[in-house]
């Protein structure tokens, strides 16, 4: 399957946030962000005023580069956002966040959503004690997700587990408790953007 390649962190300069995409680095003196938090290229220094249309595209693609999807799969979460019941933003940010790779970085079990994405890929993860292999798959409240072997998955340092996640320190294991919502979210991008640029 097609992923983002390039270098990561001109999408952070690109965006003009950091977008967490390089592990442990983003947390360290060498993020890029905090050395030219500024746009890639020789006019990227000047931030000129966005159109609507810019500023939803742009909240559009940090969504895409932060969780790794790309562009026909993002239209496909939004559409079935859209199509459900409630606040499309609101499903779309319930979409995003539960897949299983999202959810082996969320609980601190991978260092960026790239490696988690990989590591499901490698059949490192079992989902209700089946071993799982497509980092796309949707989990929801009640499953349970546990690292097939122990010695290849290390927790990430200083991360926060989610109130939707739990874990369950003696099993070994985590659990997605409910849905998200926007009562959890606390992202670098905002969503109800995101569905008016697909609303076009
Ligand atoms: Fe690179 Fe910093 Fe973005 Fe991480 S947060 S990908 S180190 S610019």
């Amino acid at each position: 399957m097609s992923r983002i390649h390039g270098p990561k962190c001109k999408l952070c300069r690109r965006a003009g946030v950091k977008l967490y995409l390089k592990g442990t680095r983003c947390d360290t003196e060498k993020c890029a962000m905090n050395k030219r938090p500024y746009a890639p290229g020789q006019h990227g220094s000047r931030r000129s005023r966005k159109s609507e249309y810019a500023e939803q595209l742009r909240e559009k693609q940090k969504a895409k580069w932060i969780y790794g999807i790309m562009e026909r799969q993002f239209r496909r979460y939004v559409a079935e956002a859209m199509d459900g019941e409630g606040v499309a933003g609101e499903n779309l940010y319930r979409i995003l966040e539960s897949r299983i790779d999202n959810v082996v970085y969320r609980s601190g079990l991978a260092v960026s959503r790239a490696q988690a994405r990989q590591m499901v890929r490698s059949g490192l993860f079992m989902v209700n004690d089946k071993v799982v292999m497509t980092p796309s798959l949707m989990v929801g409240p009640g499953d349970v997700i546990k690292p097939v072997d122990f010695s290849k998955v290390h927790l990430r340092e200083g991360f926060v587990l989610p109130e939707w996640i739990s874990a369950n320190v003696k099993e070994r294991y985590v659990k997605y408790e409910r849905i998200p919502t926007m009562e959890d979210f606390n992202e670098n991008y905002e969503v109800q953007p995101i569905i008016d640029f697909y609303s076009r």
